[in-house]
């Protein structure tokens, strides 16, 4: 966990703000009349009068001015257009209410909403942001206090008062000013105000949001905002009886210091590893006086113990979003789900939603979700998921394209711009989200996904055609699978069986290791699945970039290169060889078809292979029925095996490439590091020579080779692949239709006089893809 120094910062320093001018003469402030509590209670009776929205607006800064002893007080609205319109004012000249309206950078109150934090000067003229408008006749006043209206870290419009003597507003009127911006936060997210404002320049909370993230999983989702822990909707924000609501937020924190001291004492995390990570970083932040202070502070305005958990929760959020330091940023998610975690106290329940009351064409959002979480949810009624976390290798994003929904990560800000039931897009092609789209968007949407429906009808049609190209060679098509939930997309996709079964998948999605029976009763499910279509299963390929979150993770400065896959089943035997043997026992009476990931060296083969054997004759001795027959070969992800081809080829009974792994290690380049992972493209020279090293080598043994990567499942990538003499592919199902429509269009030869062309006098190009997709284009392939 980091220092301390920094995390305390993070409660402590007010990082942005000018710095609090000091008191002038005579006329400094004394505080603020009635104080806030009694400027809450008369809100609350406001809030409460049948009254149109301007005139409870209008009423609104009478009180607030009269409470601050500020001589004006105003509201600006931040509007679609991005800018900010004044929408009620006291003490300003009246005629300027929605006439004057601001850029969202202009100004003290530009200023406040783009840094989304409170400005306080007893000379606001002095400040070079200030800007003087004429019609509102603000000239005569110098002490300027403006607050944000925040909701969910985002604002929504500024709370002003200002006077004319240079009076420094007190941290109390700050604290004040920010507690009643919330109850206007609230009234502006109500839709209340939509009706004041003129065609196109409505409040913009509800605007349309266009955000931008990772493609997760290929599709386009159309659907409603489910949010995956809902924010609690906080209908009482006006305490009653203060002492009470301060024994509520004491008791609650309590509970929550008892709860996170229980979990980390009575053994139920790990020794080590990340969990246990963020649980001592909730603790030190619950323990934190600074947070404590915070949330104290709130609730002696005059809040209810929830609103003031909001209010901190809401100016966390917001600083989050300003924050780029990475690690900051974690530290300031650790203290939003602190946050949650202490909502969750005091209203005494969990806030998850029910699982079976999903409504129809669900979106989920969530900041990150485990892969459980997400098989939780009906898949029937699932169209797509956002994540504000959660890169292409995180495990729930596995799960998604195992379900097939469109899924985009790393979106910023996801769940605090979506609210439960708002419309919402996601495109899993492009990472783009758009939440409340406008309706030229949305149809713009339903016509692409015409298209897309179009054109799965036409792979439909190719689903029992044999895919064979147009020069008659003929190319197998397997899947890519690992989760039960795979298995409809054997008869779904017609593919020829599967060619990878990632059998770590199970172990990840589970909150513990799964016992030997569940390893077997998935197998067989698989298998008679399959009916007599061949699967190949890969034995157990953890660490690296697959973490278990339930097993002791050592600490390696390069995981991708450390104790991982085959080196972690050899040095462990105890946990292949149950594997092994649930494999053989779900197989009994069939074929089964074994590999291992990750061999590095033909000696590492041969110790697998023995272990396997070992196993069956231990099956045999104790009278269990066999499979037929195994078949037992190895991924080839590893450089140094394309310089042993030949002893391994004489050794294995099949080949399959693992491209994803091949390339990071050939290039070496982390494949989920986006910085780099672009920087070499599979479709190079050296990459595909290799590529075409081992398909012909294994045809010159007899062996049989598949490709199970990613290149496989794009067009253009299967049509190199079957230029350089692949005739087995194993893809995402997602891919065999469009890999099929292409191939079966394909003069493979010429394909092969072109690619082998390209690679053996090479230019020095970094790559030969432009060169492959102009091909593509003359022969009209739809790659
Ligand atoms: C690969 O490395 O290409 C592969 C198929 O294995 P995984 O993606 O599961 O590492
Ligand atoms: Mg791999």
């Amino acid at each position: 966990m980091g220092d301390w120094v920094a995390a305390r910062n993070l409660t402590m320093d007010r990082a942005g703000k000018p710095p609090v001018s000091r008191p002038e003469g005579p006329h400094a402030m004394r505080g603020a009349l009635g104080g806030p509590r009694v400027l809450l209670r008369r809100l609350r009776e406001v809030m409460a009068e049948p009254v149109s929205a301007q005139d409870r607006l209008d009423k609104i800064v009478v009180l607030i001015a009269a409470n601050m002893v500020a001589e004006v007080c105003s509201v600006y609205v931040l509007r679609v257009d991005s800018t900010l319109e004044l929408y009620a004012t006291e003490g300003l000249k009246r005629e300027a209410v929605h006439q004057t309206v601001l850029r969202a950078d202009e100004g003290l109150v530009g200023l406040v909403a783009s840094e989304a934090n409170p400005i306080n000067l007893s000379e606001a003229q002095a400040h070079p942001a200030f800007s003087y408008r004429p019609e509102t006749g603000e000239e005569i006043y110098h002490a300027f206090l403006g607050v944000p209206i925040l909701r969910a870290g985002n604002t929504l419009g500024v709370l002003v008062v200002q006077n004319r003597a240079r009076r420094t507003y007190s941290e109390e009127e700050e604290e004040a000013l920010q507690t009643t911006a919330m109850v206007l936060a609230e009234m502006i997210a109500s839709g209340e105000l939509a009706a004041l404002a003129k065609p196109g320049a409505e409040p913009a909370v509800r605007r349309p949001v266009h955000v931008t993230g990772i493609a997760l999983n290929d599709g386009i989702a159309l659907g409603h905002v489910v949010l995956h822990e809902p924010r609690v909707i906080i209908t009482n924000f006006i305490a009653d009886d203060i002492a009470n609501e301060r024994k509520r937020l004491e008791g609650a924190i309590a509970a929550l210091r008892a709860d996170l001291d229980q979990m980390l004492e009575h053994g139920d995390v790990a020794e080590a590893g990340e969990h246990r990570e963020v649980l001592e970083a909730y603790r030190m932040f619950a323990y934190d006086r600074g947070w404590v202070h915070k949330l104290e502070e709130a609730v002696l305005t005059g809040l209810t113990a929830e609103a003031a958990v909001e209010r901190v929760q809401s100016d966390t959020r917001a600083r989050m979003l300003r924050q780029t330091d990475p690690y900051l940023r974690e530290r300031l998610h650790d203290l939003e789900d602190l946050a949650n975690r202490l909502m969750r106290q005091l209203l005494g329940r969990d806030h998850a939603p029910a699982r079976e009351s999903l409504p129809e064409n669900a979106v989920l959002v969530a900041r990150m979700m485990g892969p459980a979480a997400l098989l939780d949810y009906d898949r029937k009624r699932l169209r797509g998921l956002v994540l504000e976390e959660g890169g292409p290798n995180s495990h729930v994003a596995i799960v998604a394209r195992a379900i097939g929904i469109a899924a985009v990560g790393e979106v910023p800000n996801a769940t605090g711009v979506a609210d439960p039931g708002d419309a919402i897009i996601v495109d899993g092609a492009g990472g783009d989200v758009h939440v409340r789209p406008s309706s030229d968007m949305q149809s713009a949407y339903a016509e692409r996904v015409r298209l897309r429906a179009r054109r799965q009808l036409q792979y439909l049609a190719l689903r029992d055609k044999p895919c064979v190209t147009k020069d008659g060679e003929t190319v197998t098509l397997l899947l890519n699978a690992g989760l039960m939930v795979d298995l409809p997309h054997i008869a779904e996709t017609g593919a020829a069986g599967i060619g990878l079964f990632r059998t770590e998948l199970q172990f990840m999605v589970g909150s513990q290791f799964p016992r030997a029976s569940e390893q077997q009763q998935l197998y067989r499910a698989v298998l008679d699945a399959a009916g007599d279509r061949p699967v190949t299963f890969r034995t157990l390929d953890i660490g690296g970039d697959k973490v278990l979150p339930y097993m002791r993770n050592v600490e390696e400065e390069n995981p991708a290169l450390g104790w991982r896959a085959i080196r972690l089943g050899l040095d462990r035997p105890g946990l292949l060889r149950s594997q092994v043997r649930a494999l053989l026992r779900a197989a009994s009476g069939r074929e089964l078809r074994v590999m291992f990931p990750m061999i590095a060296a033909v000696h590492e083969f041969d110790e697998a292979k023995s272990l396997v054997e070992r196993e069956l004759t231990h099956l045999r001795r104790h009278g269990h029925r066999l499979p037929e027959r195994v078949d037992i070969g190895t991924m080839v992800e590893v450089p140094s095996l394309l310089f042993q081809l030949d002893e391994l080829l004489e050794r294995v009974d099949f080949l399959s490439v693992g491209s994803n792994d091949l390339v990071q290690f050939f290039y070496a380049v982390d494949r989920g590091n986006a910085r780099v992972s672009g920087r070499f493209d599979v479709l190079s020279p050296p990459m595909l020579r290799a590529l075409k090293d081992i398909a012909d080598k294994s045809k010159s043994h007899g062996k049989p080779v598949t490709l199970c990567g990613e290149l496989a499942s794009s067009p253009i990538g299967a049509l190199a692949l079957v230029a350089l003499g692949y005739r087995s592919l194993s893809l995402v199902p997602s891919a065999i239709g469009p890999v099929k429509a292409m191939l079966l269009e394909l003069d493979a030869a010429k394909a092969e006089a072109l690619v082998c062309s390209l690679i053996t006098k090479p230019d020095g190009a970094a790559s030969i893809r432009d060169k492959v997709a102009a091909f593509a284009a003359a022969e009209g392939l739809p790659v």
